[in-house]
């Protein structure tokens, strides 16, 4: 079947390869020239475990092509998949500019003899499906002016079907996915969609069809639950640090309920990325209008805000509030592990009030580092790997929980640093560990570690 997909960023380039690897012909539209010039190149642009193979593979059997052209795109595409960006807007709600500019412009090439499926990827808020068909009817109308409503209605439809991929994991994540949500009422679209996802789903995870609004609703129902086990755990965190309880053991002790479950009980400096913020603060907004006030999306994103400076005071308080000239290694810079993603990342919010502090940051990440120096510049150093961020370093900040700083050779972290002092925003190490290796430890809802000789000065 050949598909074009419209948005060629980390979930449009994930689904483009992921369909051309079932064996469909796909094209990827993008206007960003330069990424267009990469991938038709050959080169990756986005950091995603697994997919430079596919891709590889994909582009040498002719199945996977790239253009800046809509036109050229869509020639010829049975299904067209909207994967475009939807960031917050001026007033929290999703940014629909672009889905609704590519709407207007696909009612500008629209051909009534040949039906297509636009499927949308994006993550929408509720009645947008049905935006971006009144879109293309409108437009069409325009330019083919002797059709009427109805025959331009007859030629498309739209569908709703939210990616629940995780960066980090997208490929492995989209070729075996969970559940695929597939929303529309056109019977057409259905079978079309539903042959489309079948290679995916062989194993007997499930399609759940419905409506286009319910398949909306539980893109952002999904992302808002997950962030609101984040922000409760990171709740539970603050007790125990008060109380002198332990999250781990309650961690422990909660998730091993099924009716809780074990993941996404882990407390931390908060979430980021590119969708838990921008998606609970869209589904806040669109309650408001609707005129229904969603508390407890309220306190989950005040929580994630203090969450993501929580390393900060302690810091500050371990350093007497002087932090000019204090030399700190960062180890972490991606929202997450496995992404070079840095969009929301709550390292950068820690970079921002440690340098406003008069700190100076060495940091390292294995992806991210390049992004980040888009973002900022030489505000901070980059170092070459793990232990060379930890040279002459007062403390250690941990951001992000990268596998390999899981188990370093703590000997040689000390050999190198000025002073054995570790701020863990993700409770990586375990508290006898530090303890032995005579560190002094602070993590999120733990007992902090003061080395048996004292505290480290
Ligand atoms: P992204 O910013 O990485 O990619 C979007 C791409 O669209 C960019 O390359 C941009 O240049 C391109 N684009 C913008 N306007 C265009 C136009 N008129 N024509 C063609 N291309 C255009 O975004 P993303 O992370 O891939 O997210 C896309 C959507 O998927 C968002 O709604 C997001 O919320 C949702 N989503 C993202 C993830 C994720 O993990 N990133 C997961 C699930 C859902």
């Amino acid at each position: 079947m050949k598909i074009a997909v419209i948005g060629t960023g980390y979930v449009g380039l994930v689904t483009g390869t992921c369909f051309a690897e079932t064996g469909n012909d796909v094209t990827c539209v993008d206007i960003d020239i330069n990424k267009i010039k990469k991938l038709s190149e050959g080169q990756v642009t986005i950091y995603e475990p697994g997919l430079e193979k596919l891709f590889d593979r994909n582009l040498k059997e002719d199945r996977l092509h790239f253009t800046t052209s809509l036109k050229d795109g869509i020639q010829g595409a049975r299904i067209i998949i909207l994967a475009l960006p939807t960031p917050t807007g001026g007033d929290g709600n999703a940014d629909l500019q672009y889905i609704l500019k590519v709407a207007n412009d696909l009612g500008n090439l629209l051909k009534l003899n040949e039906y297509v499926v636009v499927i949308d990827k994006s993550t929408v808020p509720v009645g947008t499906a049905e935006k971006v068909r009144d879109t293309i009817i409108k437009t069409a109308r325009t330019v083919s002016s002797a059709a009427t409503e109805e025959q331009i209605a007859a030629s498309f439809d739209v569908v709703s079907n939210p990616e629940f991929l995780r960066e980090g994991g997208a490929v492995e994540d989209f070729m075996k996915p969970a559940r695929v949500v597939i929303g529309t009422t056109s019977e057409r679209a259905k079978k079309i969609v539903g042959d489309l996802y079948a290679p995916f789903v062989r194993q007997g995870n499930p399609i759940i069809y419905m409506d286009e609004k319910s398949a909306e609703l539980t893109k952002y129902a999904a992302n808002s639950f997950l962030a609101t086990k984040i922000s409760f755990m990171n709740e539970i965190a603050q007790l125990c640090e008060r109380s002198g309880a332990d999250v781990d053991m309650v961690r422990k002790g909660i998730g091993s309920d099924d009716r809780i479950g074990r993941r996404f009980l882990f407390s931390g400096i908060g979430y980021g990325g590119s969708c838990f913020p921008k998606d609970v603060k869209a589904l806040a907004q669109s309650s408001r209008e609707i005129d229904y006030d969603f508390k407890i999306l309220e306190a989950v994103m005040q929580v994630n805000e203090v969450q993501k400076l929580h390393l900060f005071p302690k810091i500050k308080k371990y350093f007497n509030n002087d932090l000019a000239n204090k030399k700190i290694a960062l180890w972490g810079l991606a929202f997450k592990p496995n992404t070079d993603d840095i969009r929301e990342a709550p390292a950068l919010k820690l970079v921002e009030a440690l340098t406003g502090e008069g700190a100076k940051i060495c940091a390292f990440d294995p992806e991210a580092m390049a992004n980040v120096k888009l973002e900022i510049g030489d505000k901070i150093d980059y170092a070459m790997n793990m232990y060379d961020a930890l040279k002459h370093a007062d403390a250690l900040v941990i951001a992000t929980e990268w596998s390999e700083f899981r188990t370093p050779d703590f000997t040689k972290m000390t050999s190198l640093m000025n002073k054995p002092v570790i701020f863990d925003g993700r409770n990586l190490f375990d508290l006898q560990q530090v303890q032995d290796c005579n560190f002094y430890y602070e993590s999120v809802g733990r007992r902090v570690i003061v080395p048996a000789t004292g505290k480290v000065k």
